[in-house]
């Protein structure tokens, strides 16, 4: 077996970050994560990645702002003695509107945090893959994504976005055999889906074949293949975990 792997997930202070760091701590990998505000929530990912028996540090960090994700990558890296194994772009936010009543702000504040996020930790933490010739990059995308949905222009766009930037550097990085793939949840409980009406998610609820909303740990397994070595002959994919709702 090699040395202990490093993983850095942004967004790991609640939801689905929360469980992407707590499973990859129970594989036993150093956690590394940053949250935006949610102190108190990041300080409870951090006790139960403890509980794991790995090393884990919690950073805040705002990853719309490229000099903040460079300076999250510099401390991440520093964390793992020089190496990243495993990047998780999880950090996520929605601001939904019909498109006639979208704001400027909320179309570019959802594009911002993302996309461009995404872009730039992609960016910054490829290139240290590519020196330590070994990664793992794993985005999180969304069924909406690739389906659409009324009400959310802003972040299909920006998850389809996502999708393309999954398959493009999936190319830049194969000759290296460094994976990047891309992870579509349907609807997943969480505080992002806490606050749609009920109303809303009966709705939602009825369109997905399995008829069940998801579990942030649903995603989590996945998250934890595409990181894994079982996943080395897989890259610029996406898998959807949804229930049957994107088929
Ligand atoms: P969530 O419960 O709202 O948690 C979002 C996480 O992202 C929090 O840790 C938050 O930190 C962090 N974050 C938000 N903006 C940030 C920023 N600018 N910089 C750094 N961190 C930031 O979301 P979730 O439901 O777990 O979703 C996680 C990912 O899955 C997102 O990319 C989302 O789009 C995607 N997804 C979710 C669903 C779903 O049904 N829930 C479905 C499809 C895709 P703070 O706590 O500090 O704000």
């Amino acid at each position: 077996m090699g040395e202990t792997k490093t993983a850095l997930i942004t967004g790991g202070s609640r939801g689905i970050g929360r469980a992407i760091c707590t499973r990859l701590a129970k594989d036993g990998i150093n956690i590394v994560f940053n949250y935006r505000s949610g102190e108190e929530a990041a300080n409870e990912t951090i006790r139960l990645c403890e509980e794991c028996g790995v090393k884990v540090l919690g950073i805040r960090a705002d990853i719309s702002n490229p000099d903040e994700c460079s300076d999250l990558i510099e401390k991440a890296a520093e964390f793992g003695d020089g190496r990243i194994d495993i990047l998780v772009n999880n950090a996520g936010i929605t601001r939904d509107s019909l498109m006639g009543r979208m704001k400027n702000e909320d179309f570019d504040a959802v594009i911002d945090v993302n996309l461009k996020g995404t872009f730039y930790m992609m960016r910054g933490v490829s290139k240290l893959m590519l020196r330590q010739k070994y990664g793992r990059i794993v985005n999180l995308s969304s069924v909406v994504g690739i389906m659409g949905n009324a009400g959310q222009a802003n972040y299909a766009a920006s998850k389809a976005g996502v999708i393309g930037m999954t398959k493009s550097l999936a190319r830049e990085l194969a000759s290296r055999k460094i994976t990047v793939n891309a992870v579509a949840p349907g609807m997943i409980a969480t505080d992002m889906t806490d606050a749609m009406t009920d109303a809303a998610k009966d709705a939602v609820k009825q369109s997905i074949p399995f008829k069940e909303i998801g579990r942030p740990e649903d995603v989590a397994d996945a998250v934890a293949f595409f990181a894994s070595d079982n996943a080395a002959y897989i890259t610029g994919q996406v898998l959807c975990v949804d229930g049957g709702m994107a088929i």
